[in-house]
């Protein structure tokens, strides 16, 4: 970029990228810098194994990106970005080749719970009905949020999301398929599924299967990084990968800086322009636990033996509630166990782009104690083996990434943790540090974007879009939020 921006922002994940088409829509001239070799953050796609097999390191499943208001204004297929749908989005394998399965329909998922179908429809359908308004009241910033049309619907959701999902299960579902069905998605959550709140992640992730579905991007979610660096880049911004921040004295004279990053990150980088008081509140905010991934290159398609896990985008690999419970205390409580909690996804069965012609991908990883750097390769593979005997012989190549290289490859995964900060009840009310608007930094100009901010981890880009629009107001004077551009034709 010639001369001086008008904004940088750090880091380009969904948010630091959602922030910087929100300010460019101002017309402002935006440069994001990026550690990286490529843009994307969580949403790179690469050849990790063999040539043409497109494995995405991080994100794969997109229900918010589908669903959140910034990427709704963004209009995914005008920018051709397109989104494909599994049919049954999750499934939970149990012993004896059952399953519990989400499809898109309520009332067919519903019906598959046998007795428990009354409540599963009891709890999820006023939420669908007013899926926009609920996901638009969870995602829209605190500080602009507009009085919604569905306040029954949302005192619902906050009723029943609050406690802990081992509650929430056994009060609505008798069933072992409704109970593990709803304890799998609450697992997304990377907490000990006995603390309050659980129950949240699993009833919105349960509702947007039914609102949105839980689709992918075609050929991998590096297509919608891509879609938002060219829509940038349309509006003369720019990306300059392999770029690291280590000091926010490289911006002297820049208006406005937005970080996707950890706030630790920002703190090193501003010295001694932070007061101790926010350096305290930073150095209390907590990472959780890690990650461990495997990515395959298989013969054939999982043979799990439910033919209808076999059609399913993502599944939840742990058994009943009891032992999915069991699966999520071990790494909270700093422990390895070998029976974790696996969450998988199978691309190639929803889109074949993915790999050459009749070739397949698969990916799954478990959570681990903050900082492993153990290997669950084979604590993994028994797992899927245990609902899909004959699993390990379609393996033909796998590569792996622990705790320790996650944070390598993305330092915004601190000792492994991809939500960049615990997602507890207490770091969602005040994250990352007890402010009103959580945003800003003590350091003027200068604004958290990342998912260390409201509304937390996810592809949905309302972090970075929340604290874009806080700078406009306060860096230049724009009240009226700009709407982003649309594609040149
Ligand atoms: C294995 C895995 C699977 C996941 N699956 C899903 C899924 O299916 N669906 C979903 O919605 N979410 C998923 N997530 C979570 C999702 O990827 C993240 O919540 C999301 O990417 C966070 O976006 P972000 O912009 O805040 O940060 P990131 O996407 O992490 O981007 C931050 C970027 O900033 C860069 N950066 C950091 N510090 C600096 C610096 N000092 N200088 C320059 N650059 C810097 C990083 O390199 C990175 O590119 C997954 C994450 C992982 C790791």
């Amino acid at each position: 970029m010639n001369g001086k921006a008008d904004a940088v922002v750090v880091g380009s994940g969904p948010n630091g990228l959602a922030a910087a088409l929100r300010l460019a829509a101002a017309g402002l001239r935006v440069q994001v810098l990026e550690q990286a070799d490529r843009p994307g953050g969580g949403m790179r796609t690469e050849e990790l194994t063999r040539p043409g097999y497109r494995h995405d390191v991080c994100s794969t499943v997109q229900p918010m990106a589908a669903a959140a208001p910034f990427f709704r204004e963004f209009d995914l297929p005008s920018r051709g970005v397109r989104l494909v749908q599994p049919e049954i989005s999750y499934a939970h394998p149990l012993d004896g080749g059952r399953a519990a399965v989400s499809r898109r329909s309520l009332e067919e998922t519903a019906a598959g719970l046998g007795t428990d179908a009354a409540a599963y429809r009891r709890l999820f359908e006023p939420l669908v009905e007013h899926g926009t308004d609920v996901i638009d009241f969870f995602l829209t910033s605190r500080l602009r949020r507009p009085p919604t049309k569905s306040a029954p619907q949302i005192v619902h959701f906050a009723l029943n999301g609050l406690p802990n999902v081992r509650w929430l299960a056994r009060r609505y579902f008798d069933t072992t398929e409704g109970q593990a069905l709803l304890a799998g998605a609450a697992a997304h959550g990377m907490l000990d599924l006995a603390r309050p709140l659980t129950a949240s992640l699993g009833m919105l992730l349960g509702m947007l299967a039914h609102h949105v579905g839980w689709p992918l991007v075609e050929g991998g979610s590096q297509a919608l990084a891509d879609a938002m660096v060219a829509a940038l880049e349309e509006q003369g911004g720019e990306v300059v990968t392999g770029h690291e921040v280590t000091d926010l004295r490289e911006f002297e004279g820049v208006p406005a800086v937005l970080l996707d990053t950890t706030p630790r990150a920002f703190v090193a980088m501003a010295g001694d322009r932070v007061n101790e008081g926010y350096k305290k509140w930073v150095s209390r905010y907590k990472h959780g636990p890690g990650v461990f991934k495997v990515d395959w290159v298989l013969s054939e398609p999982v043979p799990w033996t439910n033919a209808e896990v076999r059609r399913a985008g993502t599944i939840h690999i742990a058994g009943t509630l009891e032992e999915t419970l069991a699966g999520e205390a071990a790494p909270a409580h700093g422990r390895l166990t070998d029976k974790p909690y696996v969450l998988a996804v199978q691309p190639t069965v929803v889109d074949p782009t993915r790999a050459p012609e009749g070739g397949h991908i698969f990916w799954a990883y478990v959570h681990v104690p903050h900082g492993s750097d153990g290997d669950m390769t084979e604590a993994i593979e028994n797992q899927v083996e245990r609902f899909a005997p004959g699993f390990r012989d379609t393996v033909v190549e796998r590569v792996t990434k622990n705790a320790v290289q996650m944070e390598a490859w993305n330092p915004n995964h601190v000792g492994g943790d991809i939500s960049n900060g615990e997602a507890s009840f207490r770091q969602m009310l005040a994250r990352p540090v007890p402010r009103w608007n959580t945003y800003k930094t003590p350091v003027p100009g200068t604004y958290l974007a990342s998912a260390a901010t409201p509304p937390g981890p996810a592809v949905h880009g309302q972090c970075g879009d929340n604290a874009a629009r806080v700078a406009l107001r306060e860096v230049f004077g724009v009240r009226k939020v700009p709407p982003l551009r649309p594609p040149a034709r």
